[in-house]
């Protein structure tokens, strides 16, 4: 897409978010997601006319067939508010299922589960970390599907598997090949309709920031005896890390691209703000010199943050997910510590209002909090560009 294109696009999307959904946020605050669903469905109407619909994927998939540095842009523009990506089909988990399906799936498996998902008429879900080993190093798996016949039959505990409330199908991870001696070769990914007798979803788990049962959820599922057949794995058997290292990378563009967005709404709230509140009559809140360091340190940070996240989208571009091991790493925890940043300066620029759930703060200052942990904890991605960066130095850190 030309420099131009992308401009009058990335119009188009904001115009969208300004016009249409964001008048939805404060009725999505005092009665949640299923209130503004019916008016979001209209939106995702006029998002599919006026041809925006699932940016990322490509146009014979219904998409815009955009490049990761570009739809890293869109995101942003979707993440200032917080239906944005729902109503453009690009959300997580959907876009990283279809994204796998896509470079990896059959034909048959596009046709029956990338097609109607890529249309949004069904959603997804992706089940890797489970309750009894420590999701950081998820080559330590227990779920497992063993061959019988044609088929797999899968048993397995998940937990935090987004979505699985609704989701037509889920991607499971499972050992398939258990004693294998590369630990990242013994499991695959494989397509579980969620009506397979043994699927089951446990519970919802109550989580800080979602109001549970209608907004995204995140589940404990059980798959017991899940009986599939071996045409639902997705690309070749031992494959399953290398396809979720793959499936990591934009994802982690799309919501690090995502924070950038929020970070700069929460910013402008705080300007306005500290621009309308009077501390005295005639002397706005933004006299005070704190507050304008606040917006100076937040200005930078995002700036720097959004530069991070292009010039890892560029890589990925040029070169693919694995030789931007580093540059995605450290935006995945730089990123989210931005946007943790920048909330709170804004809460404590509101004041007590900053705390109530009149504005959308409070709700990014606790929904967002799991950004730190999921798709990999702060930590574990420190300590991989530590590993690289150190490396230069002879040292081992994994020694
Ligand atoms: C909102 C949300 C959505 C999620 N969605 C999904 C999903 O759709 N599908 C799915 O499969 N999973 C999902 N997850 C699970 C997520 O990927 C895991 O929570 C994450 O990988 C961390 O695993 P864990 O919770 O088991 O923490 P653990 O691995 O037990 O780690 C606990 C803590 O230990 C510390 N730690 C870990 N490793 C190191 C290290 N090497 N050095 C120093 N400290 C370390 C970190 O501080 C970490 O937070 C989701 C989680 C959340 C919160």
């Amino acid at each position: 897409m030309g420099t131009l294109d992308l401009s009058h696009l990335l119009t188009a999307v904001r115009t969208i978010v300004a016009d249409d959904l964001m008048p939805l946020e404060s009725t999505f605050l005092r009665q949640g997601f299923s209130a503004v669903l019916p008016q979001l469905q209209a939106v995702r109407r006029k998002v599919r006319e006026q041809g925006l619909w699932a940016p990322p994927l490509p146009q014979v998939h219904g998409g815009l067939g955009l490049a990761l540095g570009e739809f890293a842009q869109v995101s942003e523009e979707l993440g200032r508010t917080p239906f944005g990506h729902f109503a453009f089909n690009c959300q997580a988990p959907d876009i990283g299922n279809m994204e796998v399906l896509l470079a990896h799936g059959s034909p048959e498996q596009k046709e029956r589960y990338l097609r109607p998902l890529a249309a949004g008429t069904i959603r997804s879900c992706f089940a890797m970390t489970e309750p009894e080993h420590a999701g950081s190093n998820p080559v330590w798996l227990s779920a497992s599907a063993v061959k019988d016949g044609g088929d797999y039959v899968i048993d397995g505990h998940k937990w935090f598997t987004t979505a699985a409330e609704g989701a037509a199908f889920a991607i499971v991870m499972a050992a398939t090949d258990p004693e294998h001696p590369k630990l990242h070769r013994r499991a695959s990914q494989i397509i579980v309709p969620t009506d397979t007798p043994g699927f089951q979803i446990v519970r919802n788990i109550s989580m800080m920031g979602e109001s549970g049962s209608d907004w995204l959820t995140h589940a404990e599922v059980r798959f017991e005896g899940c009986r599939v057949p071996q045409s639902n794995r997705i690309g070749a058997e031992g494959d399953g890390f290398v396809l979720a290292q793959e499936r990591l990378g934009p994802g982690r563009i799309h919501h690090c691209m995502r924070w950038v967005g929020i970070s700069e709404r929460c910013l402008d709230l705080m300007c306005r703000y500290a621009a309308q509140r009077q501390l005295s009559p005639g002397r706005p809140l933004a006299m005070q010199q704190v507050v304008q360091h606040w917006i100076a340190e937040s200005r930078a940070e995002i700036n720097a943050a959004r530069l991070l996240v292009l010039d890892a989208a560029a890589k990925i571009d040029a070169a693919g997910a694995p030789a931007a091991r580093v540059e995605i790493s450290t935006i995945k925890f730089y990123v989210a510590g931005v946007m943790q940043r920048v909330i709170d300066r804004s809460i404590q620029v509101h004041g007590g209002l900053g705390v109530t759930d009149d504005t959308l703060l409070s709700f990014w200052y606790r929904h967002e909090r799991g950004a730190r942990i999921y798709d990999g904890a702060d930590e574990v991605h420190k300590d991989v560009v530590a590993r690289y960066v150190l490396k230069g130095y002879g040292i081992d850190t994994r020694g």
